[in-house]
This record gives structure tokens, sequence and C-alpha cells, in this order.
């Protein structure tokens, strides 16, 4: 049985029509860009566009991973482009930004999974915004060797960002290639080698998981000393994805937000639009701020 729960008030969004959204547009089409905001088809593109927030993609369209939930192509990546960090930091720059999201695709082929290229787009990002903090969200690494990490760390990202997506039973389902437990040891490892930096995860809710795996994916979160957390409404990217379950009533979100700071977190976004990238800037400047 395909049928889907009906969308409800609380997930519509406005469509994308600002001055600033088309002026976004156009600097991500003039450096050749890729957006997870486009290719996820975020529903906050509209508002986020607007202000000039966008995550940008690198290491191509194209991923080695075939997650259930997720809208970008699974298949043979393309070559690494050496002029995109550069090309990234050049958008940055024209867009005035205070904060960057960086994400990529999984890179399975590539013997470092592409720690090297996050570098380069790091440092080239800082040399010509040296104001802008910069936050990565990044694939796993799950089968290069455990070096790898220190080579991203070591670029120095304000915010270390990896998405463990759901709860630990539901991963053969919906993150097939993934590993729980390597993931949350990824963020911990990142968090010994730099104990100043920043880690932050986040999960999708309504894939099918109940409250109390939850409570103990943030439990296993803080006990990897991860400073951030998100947690938003799965949404149907096409109806060949996974189903949605159900959708998660804006109290249940603000009891999540609620649970999560009681257990030690810095910052926690959890509402139904919640993605991992939504206001990261601003939660974070004014983190910085206290
Ligand atoms: Fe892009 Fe993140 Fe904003 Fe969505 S929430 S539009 S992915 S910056
Ligand atoms: Fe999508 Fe990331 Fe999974 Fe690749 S690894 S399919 S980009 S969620």
């Amino acid at each position: 049985d395909n049928a889907q729960p009906k969308k409800p008030d609380w997930i519509r969004v406005k469509a994308p029509t600002s001055k600033g959204y088309q002026e976004t547009h156009k600097i991500m089409r003039e450096h050749k860009l890729v957006t997870v905001c486009e290719e996820a088809g975020c529903p906050n593109a509209g508002e986020c566009w607007s202000q000039g927030h966008a995550t940008m993609m690198i290491m191509g369209e194209i991923c080695t991973r075939g997650c259930t939930f997720c809208n970008v192509a699974t298949g043979r990546p393309d070559d690494l482009d050496v002029f995109e960090p550069g090309r990234v930091a050049d958008a940055v720059q024209k867009l005035g930004l205070n904060h960057v999201v960086i994400t990529s695709v999984d890179r399975d082929d590539l013997e470092d999974g592409g720690a090297e290229h996050f570098a380069m787009t790091i440092r080239a990002i800082r040399k010509r915004s040296p104001g802008t903090t910069i936050e990565i969200l990044t694939p796993d690494f799950l089968k290069c060797d455990p070096s790898v990490l220190e080579v991203v760390v070591e670029a120095k990202p304000d915010v270390f960002n990896h998405n463990l997506e759901t709860v630990p039973g539901l991963y053969p389902e919906v993150r097939p290639g993934a590993r729980y437990f390597h993931s949350l040891r990824l963020l911990q490892r990142v968090k010994e080698l730099d104990p100043t930096m920043f880690t932050k995860s986040g999960i999708m809710v309504g894939l099918g998981e109940d409250k109390q795996a939850v409570h103990q994916v943030m439990d296993d979160m803080r006990a990897a000393d991860i400073d951030f957390l998100t947690i938003g409404q799965y949404l149907q990217p096409t109806p060949k994805h996974h189903a949605v379950d159900r959708f998660v009533h804006p109290d249940e979100f603000a009891a999540y937000e609620k649970a999560a700071y009681g257990k030690g977190f810095l910052m926690v976004s959890a509402t139904p639009l919640t993605r991992s990238s939504y206001h990261a800037g601003d939660d974070f400047a004014r983190l910085r701020e206290n």
C-alpha cells in the first residue's frame, strides 16, 4: 500500500519569487555550482535563497550511494574538478555570506573519499572570505583509511556536521551502505582531534522510527560529544523514494527540542521544516555572541 498521509498545514511553504532568490540563483549558475537546496527540492529554498543562504554541493551531482530518502542520482561520479574550490570561494565572496554550508555527494570511488577536496575548498573560502564561518556536512568516509579525517579537520572548518539521518533500526532500509556506529564514531573522532571544533548531526523523523529510538539517538550523540542537533520532518522527494510514515506534530518536535537541551546539546533545531543547514548561520552567530 503506497497511500501517503496527507500533508498537514504546517508543511506548506512559499513559492520562491523574491529578488534575492533570483540573485542567488544567478550566482550559482554563473559559477556552475550545484546546491543541495535544488537537488533535494528543499522546502526552505524560497526563504533561504532570498537571504543569500545556500548549501553548495561539491564533487559532482552523482553519488556512489543510494540512500532511499535522497533525490541525488546514484552512479559513477565524474572526475573531481580542481577548479571547483576556487569557484565555490568566489561564489561565497559574491554572496557575501556570514556563514556557509558546504556538503558533497559520497565518493566511495576516491581513495580519500574526497577529504583533500573538502580541505582545499575550506582553505579557498578562508582565504577569500576570512570573516565567513564555514560549516561542512560530510559523507562518512566509510571505505577510507581513518587518517583521511585528519586532512579535513586540519583545514579547520568552524562546524563539522555529519548526519546520522535516522535511527539505527532503519539503517538497512533507509541508509544502505552506511553504518550507524561508524558515523557516530566519526564525529567523536573529530572532537578528539580538535576539541575546539563544533560538531553537529541530525536526523529526519517520519520515516517509521518511534519516539524512544529518537531519544536513544540523542543519547548516543551526546555520548559522542556532539554539540548541535537538527531534527526535521522527512518529505518524500518522488513516489519512488521511501514513503512518509507519518507527519510528526509540531508539539512533538518541541518536546524533542526541550529534551535535547536537557541532554546537553548547545544548539538544537527541531521543527517540521528544519533541515541540516536551515538557519545554521543565524544560530551559530547567536551562539558565538553568548
Ligand atoms: Fe538550502 Fe539548507 Fe536552506 Fe534548504 S535549509 S534551502 S538546503 S540552505
Ligand atoms: Fe544522498 Fe548523501 Fe546518501 Fe548520497 S550519501 S544518496 S548524497 S544522502
